[in-house]
C-alpha cells in the first residue's frame, strides 16, 4: 500500500495543511470534505469515560498453567499443565478522571482478559482482596463520595468520611487504602485479587467455591504518602510509564497465580460469610493453591483501540468458571456490560481487542458498529431449518443449578463485632513503621473532615483495635490542635 495520505473514503489527499477558501480572503468552502472529514472526526474523538477506573495502562501477556485443577474445573484453559493462553490486562486508578495521577491514594483495579478456546474469560478485580461496601445499591453513592462536591467540584473530606462511617463495614478496606499499599510503586509490585468469590465446576459439575490471587513476582513495593504526593505532580504518569518502559525493554512483569478452595458444604457453617466482600478468607483456613503464571510481554500498538476501548466485565465467564450470591458480584455481572454499551456501544464485543480468539456465533444482528461482517447470509433467528448455530444442549455448560431457599426480600446484613475484626488483624499484623505511616495517613486526611465525621469514624477504628483507634484520635488532635 502506497504512503500517499487519504481521505476517511480513501481518496488521496493533495494538500494537508491548506483549507479550501473563495479567494485569498474569503471564508473557508463547504466542498472541502477533505477538511471537513478531519474537523469533524476530531470532534468526536472523545467516547464517554469509564464512570470509574478511567485512568489506566495496559498490557498483552499470556498465562501459564503450571498445576493441575481438572479436578476442581472444566474450563479448558485450565486443563493441561503447560498449557498457555493469551491475555490482555488493564491496571487503573478507581477514582480520578482520565488525566488524574496514576499515584493517588486509591485501590488499583487489576484486570485480566483470557483469549480461551471457549471465549473470554475477564477475572476483573482490584489490588485489594476486599471491597468497602457489600450491597451493590450502595455503589454509585459510595463513588460519589470519591469524586468531586456537587458544588465546589472539589475532592471532599466531609463527603469521604461521612459516607465511610456511616457504612461501618468499609473499615477493612479503608485500613488497607490507608496503608502504603494505598499507594503502591506503579503497576508491577502490586497483588491483584478476585476479591468476590466464584464457583469453580468440575466435569461432575460438583461446585467448589474459590477466591483468586494474582501475587507479584516483582515484590510488593508501595511509595509513602511524600513520593506519592511529589510523583502527583513530577510524573503523574508515573505507573503507566513504568510498565511500559518496563515491557518495552524485556523486563516482563509476573504474576504467580492462586487459588483458595472452599468445599460448598462448608459455607454456610464457617464464620464468615464466604460472600460478604469486606471479609477475606484468612490462609490458615484456606491455603493458597498455586495454579499458574500471568507474564505481560508486549505493550498495546495503539493506546485507545487496546487500553482504552478494552471491556472487562465479571459476566464472561467460560464453562467451569461461575458465580456465587456475594451480592457485589451479582450487581457487578449486569453493570459491567451495561457501561460497556453505554460507552463503546451495543457491538463492543466486536472491537478486536475484546473479540473472542474462538469467534461468535450467534443471532445477535445489527445495532451501531456492526463491524464484523454481521454474521454475513446466515439465518438471523433459531431455532431454524438453515445450519444455523445450535446450542449444544449440555448441562453445566455455563452454569450450574444451585440450590435456594426462603423467600425474596431485602435482607439487610447486621453490623457486629466481626466487620472490624479483620481490620483489627491488618493492624496488628503491621511492623511499627507500617502502623505509623497508616495512622499518619490517616489522620492527614481526615483532619480535613468535620469533628463529628472525625469523632465516629474514629469510634470505628478503636472498635477495630482500641490502639488502632487510639492512635489515630491522637494524630487527629496534633494535628487540628
Ligand atoms: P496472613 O497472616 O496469612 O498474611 C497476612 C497477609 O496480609 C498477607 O497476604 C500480606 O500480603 C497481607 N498484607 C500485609 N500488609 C498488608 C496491607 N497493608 N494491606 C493489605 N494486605 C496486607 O493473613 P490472614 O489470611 O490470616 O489474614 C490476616 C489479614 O491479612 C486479613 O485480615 C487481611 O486484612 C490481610 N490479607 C489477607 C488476605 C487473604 O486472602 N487471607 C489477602 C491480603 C491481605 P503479602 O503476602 O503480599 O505480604
Amino acid at each position: 500500500m502506497s504512503n500517499i495520505l487519504t481521505t476517511s473514503n480513501g481518496n488521496p489527499v493533495e494538500n494537508d495543511q491548506t483549507s479550501q477558501t473563495a479567494g485569498e480572503w474569503g471564508p473557508v468552502l463547504i466542498q472541502d470534505f477533505h477538511f471537513i472529514d478531519k474537523i469533524s472526526h476530531f470532534d468526536r474523538e472523545r467516547i464517554p469515560e469509564r464512570v470509574v477506573h478511567a485512568k489506566g495502562a495496559g498490557a498483552h501477556g499470556y498465562f501459564e498453567v503450571t498445576h493441575d485443577t481438572t479436578h476442581l474445573t472444566k474450563a479448558k484453559f485450565l486443563n493441561k499443565v503447560g498449557k498457555k493462553t493469551p491475555l490482555f490486562a488493564r491496571f487503573s486508578t478507581v477514582g480520578g478522571e482520565k488525566g488524574s495521577a496514576d499515584t493517588a491514594r486509591d485501590p488499583r483495579g487489576f484486570a485480566v482478559k483470557f483469549y480461551t478456546e471457549e471465549g473470554n474469560w475477564d477475572m476483573v478485580g482490584n489490588n485489594t482482596p476486599v471491597f468497602f461496601i457489600r450491597d451493590p445499591s450502595k455503589f454509585p453513592d459510595f463513588i460519589h463520595t470519591q469524586k468531586r462536591h456537587p458544588q465546589t467540584n472539589l475532592k471532599d473530606a466531609n463527603m469521604f468520611w461521612d459516607f465511610l462511617s456511616l457504612v461501618p463495614e468499609s473499615i477493612h478496606q479503608v485500613t488497607i487504602l490507608f496503608s502504603n499499599r494505598g499507594t503502591p510503586y506503579g503497576y508491577r509490585h502490586m497483588n491483584g485479587y478476585s476479591s468476590h468469590t466464584f464457583s469453580l465446576v468440575n466435569e461432575k459439575n460438583q461446585v467448589h467455591y474459590v477466591k483468586f490471587h494474582f501475587k507479584t513476582a516483582q515484590g510488593i513495593k508501595n511509595l509513602k504518602a511524600n513520593e506519592a504526593d511529589a510523583l502527583a505532580s513530577s510524573d503523574p504518569d508515573f505507573a503507566t510509564r513504568d510498565l511500559f518502559d518496563a515491557i518495552d525493554k524485556g523486563d516482563h512483569p509476573a504474576w504467580n497465580v492462586f487459588i483458595q478452595v472452599m468445599e460448598q458444604k462448608d459455607a454456610k457453617s464457617y464464620r464468615w460469610n464466604p460472600f460478604d466482600v469486606t471479609k477475606v478468607w484468612p490462609h490458615k483456613d484456606y491455603p493458597l493453591q498455586p495454579i499458574g503464571r500471568m507474564v505481560l510481554n508486549r505493550n498495546p500498538e495503539n493506546y485507545f483501540a487496546e487500553t482504552e476501548q478494552a471491556a472487562f466485565s465479571p459476566s464472561h465467564l467460560v464453562p467451569g468458571i461461575d458465580v456465587s450470591p456475594d451480592r457485589m458480584l451479582q450487581g457487578r455481572l449486569f453493570s459491567y456490560p451495561d457501561t460497556h454499551r453505554h460507552r463503546l456501544g451495543v457491538n463492543y464485543q466486536q472491537i478486536p481487542i475484546n473479540r473472542p480468539l474462538s469467534g461468535i456465533k450467534n443471532y445477535q444482528r445489527d445495532g451501531f458498529m456492526a463491524v464484523n461482517g454481521n454474521q454475513g447470509s446466515g439465518p438471523n433467528y433459531g431455532p431454524n431449518s438453515f445450519d444455523g448455530p445450535q446450542q449444544n444442549n449440555i448441562y453445566g455448560t455455563t452454569f450450574v443449578s444451585q440450590a435456594l431457599q426462603g423467600e425474596t426480600g431485602r435482607f439487610t446484613y447486621a453490623l457486629t463485632d466481626d466487620d472490624f475484626a479483620q481490620a483489627g488483624t491488618l493492624y496488628r499484623l503491621q511492623s511499627e513503621e507500617e502502623k505509623t505511616d497508616l495512622i499518619n495517613n490517616i489522620a492527614g486526611h481526615i483532619s480535613h473532615a468535620k469533628k463529628e465525621i472525625r469523632d465516629r469514624q474514629i469510634a470505628h477504628f478503636k472498635r477495630a483495635d482500641p490502639e488502632y483507634g487510639q492512635r489515630v484520635e491522637d494524630a487527629v488532635n496534633n494535628l487540628v490542635g
